[in-house]
């Protein structure tokens, strides 16, 4: 078995070509559940809810996020009847005291639905619907997730870091917000002054995921901060992480990022944004996979391939070189 660490966009373009070298029935997927939010009373995993998709073939491959062709007149007419009295479509979090208030998953990061300021699909709406109603039911965030993979036919594990809260908090100089409000709604500014995972040091990855951090374990491409940095935030995982063999792919060339907004939070949070600052990051990393165009050296052994993941071919040629750096510190 291996376990992959995933965010919503590098790791899972990893696993979408990858089954020939590994098999979805032999990877457990731990996905990051800081991006989190609740929006309108409705529970949205965007980082899970990628591989479920993903794996049940329905993701959209433009985005990444979201279901292929799905409809989206929920939402519109969320939007519009928000904007026809006035109350725009800006994000709108739920009173302080709200916050930790209701669902304790949802610390943190409830918002309200008036003129939804996240997209969410009419199909996609559904699998909202069904967590947060399996929740509310008593079911762990881990057993709701199961129930929707085995919906989507999946063959692989998939389970949230954590069945506690853990929120991605952005400190920025017009206050802290919610990751979603900083990148979605605010395209990315203001300038990032911290990151903070509100509710890391109470809270525990699930006995699942300890468990399946016993394997071999890859980080895929993603963004070390706001998706790899929630889990290490919880002490238990990153002790995990040291007592198993690692091996890590760099969402970076040098100090060229693929996408999205690695770079700046690399810097906000006090490393360098760039390969080396990745190595940094990743203590607890044995091995690293590397563009060939890459020009760090590190401490820790390397295997070399062309990184980029823009199809079937790549995904199983970047996974090659994961499996032979696997062995590498197998060894
Ligand atoms: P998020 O949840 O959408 O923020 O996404 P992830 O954390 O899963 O992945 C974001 C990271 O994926 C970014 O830092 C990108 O640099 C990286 N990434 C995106 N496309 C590629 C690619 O084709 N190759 C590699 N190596 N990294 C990529």
């Amino acid at each position: 078995m291996t376990t992959f660490l995933a965010g919503g966009t590098g790791t899972p373009k990893l696993l979408a070509g990858a089954s020939e070298v590994f098999p979805p029935t032999g990877t457990t997927v731990v996905g990051n559940t800081g991006d989190d939010v609740e929006l309108g009373g409705h529970l949205v995993s965007p980082d899970l809810d990628t591989i479920l998709f993903m794996d049940g073939g329905v993701l959209d491959r433009e985005t990444w996020w979201g279901i292929a062709d799905d409809g989206g007149t929920t939402h519109e007419e969320l939007r519009r009847l928000a904007e026809e009295v006035g109350l725009g479509v800006g994000p709108r979090y739920l009173p302080e005291d709200a916050q930790t208030a209701g669902r304790d998953i949802a610390r943190w990061r409830r918002f309200s639905g008036v003129g939804e300021f996240m997209y969410i699909g009419d199909r996609d709406r559904a699998v909202h619907i069904t967590r947060t109603s399996l929740v509310d039911e008593g079911h762990t965030l881990t057993e709701a997730t199961r129930t929707l993979a085995d919906a989507f036919g999946l063959d692989r594990d998939l389970l949230p870091m954590s069945d506690d809260p853990v929120a991605t908090i952005v400190h920025t100089p017009e206050g802290p917000m919610h990751f979603q409000e900083w990148w979605v709604a605010r395209g990315g500014e203001p300038a990032v002054e911290d990151v903070e995972f509100r509710g890391a040091d109470d809270a525990t990855p699930t006995e699942a995921v300890l468990a399946s951090l016993a394997d071999p374990v890859v980080v895929g491409p993603s963004n070390p901060v706001t998706s790899i940095g929630p889990m290490t935030a919880m002490d238990e995982f990153r002790a995990a992480l040291d007592d198993t063999a690692v091996v890590a792919v760099s969402p970076f060339v040098g100090d060229r990022v693929f996408s999205g907004p690695a770079a700046k939070l690399m810097e906000a949070t006090g490393h360098e944004a760039s390969t080396a600052g990745v190595a940094e990051a990743y203590p607890f990393a044995d091995a690293f996979v590397l563009d060939e165009d890459d020009p760090t050296d590190l401490d820790r052994p390397i295997v070399r391939t062309d990184t980029a993941l823009d199809n079937g071919e790549d995904s199983e040629r970047v996974a090659r070189a994961v499996a032979g750096a696997l062995e590498v510190v197998a060894r």
